[in-house]
């Protein structure tokens, strides 16, 4: 019954409007820039009903307070970070109710990118920010391997039909880490393929089942072999625990380079 359509913003953000066709109405989702938001209400004929904010980053939260000036609509967000114009504080497990959306949404804290950041669960849907990306995931700009080792643990147990709804189009060059991480895992060649295709179509590449992540990104899969033994080569030593194998992945992302080595 919703339609997600993506506003691109910047570089490779993605402002997510979750609409209910019927009502004409919609929720924002990390509304970085107000001008591209407002212009796709303008054009879908539709009113915003709620703003919903995953994190304190600017490219998430820079068009809160421009939005909610020429459309006022209530603004949600974590209760641990400083969200401009926000008037609903959430913590783990609290819900937001949208009777006018048709929707509710289920609130997930998962630390690591920053210090509060949250995720919205509902209706087999998950707008997670920036910390799951398509296969990989946020830096620890704020929070340490083992928080955001839980937090993708939490994400992971969702149904696995799960729609991962991310904040950025990352997905080619995450896709190239990770063959590098698993050269032999043809799902992650496969998708790697079918992005590239999508990207020269200027299709995004988001959104995605749970299910296929757990297939294609590393950062689920630090307890395959596969995973652990490459981060154990890379790290120079044998690496037992998830959260120990999630940390010397993480940094060898930091700083893997998408260009293929000659
Ligand atoms: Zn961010
Ligand atoms: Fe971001």
């Amino acid at each position: 019954m919703f339609v997600v359509k993506p506003v691109p913003a910047f570089a490779d953000n993605y402002i997510w409007l979750i609409i209910n066709p019927r009502r004409h109405c919609a929720a924002v989702v990390d509304p970085g820039d107000a001008a591209p938001v407002l212009a796709a209400l303008e054009r879908e004929r539709l009113v915003a009903v709620a703003i919903l904010v995953t994190h304190h980053h600017g490219d998430h939260v820079g068009g809160v307070l421009d939005l909610v000036a020429a459309r006022p609509a209530p603004v949600y967000g974590p209760a641990a970070e400083t969200i401009p114009g926000r008037t609903h504080p959430l913590r783990e497990g609290d819900m937001v109710e949208l009777p006018d959306l048709e929707a509710r949404f289920s609130v997930l804290e998962v630390p690591g990118h920053t210090a509060g950041h949250i995720a919205y669960y509902g209706h087999g849907m998950a707008f997670v920010g920036d910390t799951l990306f398509m296969s990989g995931c946020g830096r620890l700009f704020e929070g340490t391997a083992d928080q955001m080792h839980a937090s993708l643990g939490k994400l992971a147990q969702l149904p696995p039909t799960t729609r991962i709804y991310c904040a950025h189009e990352y997905t080619v060059a995450n896709l190239r880490f990770a063959a590098a991480v698993e050269p032999d895992n043809a799902d992650i060649t496969d998708r790697l393929a079918y992005s590239i295709a999508l990207r020269e179509m200027d299709q995004p590449t988001v959104p995605a089942p749970l299910e296929l992540e757990k297939r294609t990104n590393p950062f689920l899969r630090v307890n395959e072999p596969t995973v652990r033994d490459a981060a154990s080569r890379q790290a120079g030593r044998t690496l037992a625990r998830g959260a120990e194998v999630f940390g010397a992945v993480r940094r060898w992302k930091d700083t893997f380079s998408s260009t293929p080595q000659m």
